[in-house]
């Protein structure tokens, strides 16, 4: 009761992490703890006071990285290298810590006021054994204070994590669907349930190289091999009124945006929001990064991403194999990315700002398809960026793999993965990567 009290009069602090990424390869491709950052609207909105450390922020106010930043904001993170799982000991590259180093997170947890509860998030589903190193250390730093994991891999593995993360509580889902809820079950107060959905808050951070904007959550396809129904079960666009604060909040501190939709296109006022933005005369880069819906591409909206000054576009295509791009959703076929790719370079989309997703690895894909997918983008003088399959759990290509809830998520590692299967190993993947060296641009995000 006392506690109470003193939460109502003071305010709950509450102290929101977002842990190191633990991998063979990362980079900071417009990486932001977005569903950490609506967490923290949330509880802003909810009458709590709310302090972020971000062990990814390239421009920590606790660690400053020497690594170059691109033009568009990128750059590779600071890293340590650290020791391989068991798992992982015959993969002959280095297993590394990327994020600020663990020496100052630890410095900086020290001479932190003890917070009234803590919020750790969770990427990637094989990253977790950063996530239980930051709730390790914080929990030995503040051992009475309740320690709440959300995320991806929270919600993907909940069992996995209730078991070994060492968190008090194991939040499955999107934050606005119950985090409010539980925290009134759990005493704190809450000064509002508000079950609306809310823009991150970058106003955390000190410094930032680029800004992400979301204009809607959920996708309304279905591809076998990916958990997006899963994590965001609706559709739902964000209110324009929300997108242009934003917007207008990034256009005064950084140049660069990335829209980070899963399914930009299909928000039927994106061609409305543009057209906003060219009247705006906003001072700003953008780019997408998830891939684009090639079958909503059209001529009028290629010109307005144009004149909105879009600067590098993401295609998804994955394959140019039909039978494989029909059974795995059938998001796109080869001739909607054809037209696409035309109708974006007509409008005058130079070449070699158009990139495209391939994937390889799905269970019984053959290589060549790979190679003719890259193949296609070479003809087409645009980048293609190969991405290695990843088991996701709650996905059908999973089940195909065999693995279940009681796998140990590292298996779902893509490099780990084409690593461990025989099939995987043949000489096809170095005549992949050969292939890929040869492309327009060695920027390639993976
Ligand atoms: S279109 Fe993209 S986001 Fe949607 S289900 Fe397919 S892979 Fe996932």
């Amino acid at each position: 009761m006392i506690f109470h009290t003193i939460y109502i009069k003071y305010g709950v602090r509450a102290l929101l992490i977002n842990p190191w990424i633990y991998d063979f390869k990362a980079f900071d491709f417009w990486n932001k703890p977005l569903g950490l950052l609506i967490v923290a609207r949330l509880l802003k909105e909810a009458g709590f006071k709310v302090e972020l450390i971000d062990c990814l922020d390239r421009r920590s106010p606790y660690f400053q990285t020497n690594t170059r930043t691109d033009d568009y904001g990128r750059g590779k993170y600071y890293y340590e290298v650290v020791d391989k799982p068991k798992l992982y000991k015959n993969i002959a590259r280095y297993y590394k810590r990327y994020g600020i180093p663990k020496k100052i997170f630890v410095e900086v947890i020290n001479r932190l006021d003890e917070p009234d509860i803590i919020f750790v998030t969770s990427s990637m589903t094989y990253w977790y054994p950063g996530v239980f190193e930051v709730i390790r250390l914080i929990k030995e730093k503040f051992p009475r204070r309740k320690v709440i994991l959300g995320g991806i891999y929270a919600t993907l593995c909940k069992t996995h994590a209730e078991k070994y993360s060492g968190a008090d509580i194991v939040f499955t889902g999107p934050a606005e669907q119950g985090l409010l809820e539980l925290l009134s079950n759990l005493d704190y107060p809450v000064s509002t349930k508000s079950t609306a959905w809310l823009l991150p808050d970058f106003s955390l951070y000190n410094k930032l190289d680029y800004g992400v904007i979301l204009t809607s959550r959920g996708c309304p396809f279905h591809c076998t091999y990916c958990a997006t129904n899963f994590l965001f079960p609706e559709f739902k666009s964000f209110p324009e009124q929300q997108i242009f604060e934003q917007l207008i909040f990034f256009n005064q501190r950084c140049s660069n945006i990335a829209f980070f939709d899963d399914a930009l296109l299909y928000n039927k006022n994106f061609t409305l929001l543009l057209k906003k933005i060219i009247a705006g005369n906003y001072n700003l880069k953008f780019h997408t990064s998830n891939g684009l819906h090639c079958r909503y591409i059209n001529k009028e909206l290629a010109e307005l991403m144009l004149k909105a000054n879009f600067k590098t576009i993401y295609l998804s295509l994955e394959t140019t194999n039909p039978e494989v791009q029909k059974r795995t959703g059938g998001k796109v076929s080869t001739r909607e990315f054809l037209k696409a790719v035309k109708l974006l370079k007509t409008v005058g989309f130079p070449a070699d700002a158009i990139h495209t997703y391939i994937l390889y690895g799905i269970p019984g894909q053959d290589y060549q398809e790979a190679i003719a997918s890259i193949n296609l983008c070479h003809q087409l003088g645009i980048h293609p960026h190969l991405c290695e399959f990843s088991p996701i759990p709650f996905t059908e290509e999973y089940k195909k793999t065999g693995f279940d809830e009681h796998t140990d998520p590292l298996f779902h590692n893509n490099l780990f993965y084409a690593w461990f299967y025989p099939e995987y190993k043949n000489e096809l993947y170095q005549r992949i990567k050969g292939l890929l060296t040869q492309s327009p641009t060695s920027q390639d995000p993976g």
